[in-house]
């Protein structure tokens, strides 16, 4: 709890702990005496504003006190990951090509590339987190990843015995909302991220939590139909969301015709399609993720379209907004996994 406060308000002195956790004066100072040890937490002397009697002291989040090791999977053609602090910033990088690796080969090349990076840090390793595409289930097993040609591959477990770490294995795009509502500012409201590449993929944290859904695949809105006789889609129906927002079939349009008419059809039709979702759960945010010449117009025709088709009360907060975090989203995400698995913050 102390460091949840921490983590999401900044310094605090141990008064202000108490007041916010509803611990005793005694039981913070126990408390933060023992994260002193550990050295998670410093102390940074008084507040800057004159105040009357002896000033309190602060403690603080040591940023570098554990650094945290992300994978990312998401990306077609190489394996790419990082070294990150506990406030998410990065502090090395590396990538590999997969070349086409599949199955027991892919799995074979993300061990060694997450050893490799796990060398990359002189600090205490906090854990490993790993972003990838397809469905995943709660415990790190990915059930279903074709582009990996991944089914049932106990990931986690796999990379807890090879790197002796705790190891974190969560879908993409939740990885990325995740990234978002922990290190990209995302509001207490719910919060629904959608990233924008080939395909469009989506992660809704609500409460403060990640929905997966009945069997995994919540969020997948880009193959709900929006229109009944539209263009082929990858999936083979037609008239797919995804058909009108993935990023080569809006390069594409553009090509022939004004670029406003065709992000405003694009945001509009999105609007049509995530209002009933919008008014369901009452969300306050939708962020969308993806090359900020589309996504921008996009979002303002997709906003526009979302309160004039919900009720006033829901559309009052509701902003739609691009990512704060940008392409590190998914990095920032993977650590923001490991976060709140071993802090328990988030
Ligand atoms: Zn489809």
């Amino acid at each position: 709890m102390l460091l949840q406060h921490l983590f999401g308000s900044g310094p605090a002195s141990r008064a202000d702990l108490a007041r916010s956790s509803g611990l005793t004066r005694v039981t913070v100072s126990d408390l933060v005496a023992e994260l002193l040890l550990e050295g998670l937490v410093e102390e940074l002397g008084a507040p800057a504003e004159a105040r009357v009697g002896k000033p309190p002291t602060l403690v603080g989040l040591v940023p570098d006190a554990k650094h945290v090791v992300a994978v990312d999977l998401s990306v077609d053609d190489q394996v790419a990951g990082a070294v990150l602090n506990l406030t998410g910033e990065v502090a090395a990088r590396a990538s590999r090509p997969l070349e086409g690796r599949r199955g027991e080969d892919a799995l074979a090349l993300v061990r060694d590339f997450a050893a490799e990076l796990t060398d990359r840090t002189e600090r205490p390793l906090l854990g490993v987190g790993v972003a990838t595409p397809g469905v995943v289930s709660a415990d790190g097993v990915v059930l279903d990843a074709p582009n990996l040609g991944w089914h049932d591959v106990q990931l986690a477990d796999q990379l807890k015995q090879s790197l002796g770490q705790p190891v974190y294995v969560a879908n993409d795009a939740n990885t990325a909302v995740m990234g978002e509502y922990t290190f990209g500012g995302g509001a207490e409201g719910g919060l629904m991220l959608l990233r924008l590449s080939t395909g469009v993929g989506a992660g809704l944290v609500v409460g403060g939590t990640v929905l997966h859904g009945s069997s995994g695949a919540a969020g997948e809105i880009g193959h709900v139909t929006v229109e009944a006789d539209g263009e082929e889609c990858a999936c083979g129906r037609r008239g797919c969301l995804e058909t009108y927002l993935s990023v080569p079939r809006l390069r594409r349009r553009i090509a022939d015709s004004p670029a406003d008419d065709v992000l405003g059809d694009a945001g509009r039709r999105l609007g049509e399609a995530l209002a009933p979702v919008v008014g369901t759960l009452n969300l306050g945010e939708v962020v969308l993720s993806g090359p900020p010449e589309l996504v921008e117009p996009l979002g303002r025709a997709a906003a526009d379209t979302i309160r004039e088709r919900v009720m006033p009360v829901s559309a009052q907060q509701f902003v739609v907004r691009p990512s704060a975090l940008g392409d590190d989203g998914v990095l920032v995400g993977a650590t923001g996994l490991v976060l709140a698995g071993e802090l328990g913050v988030s």
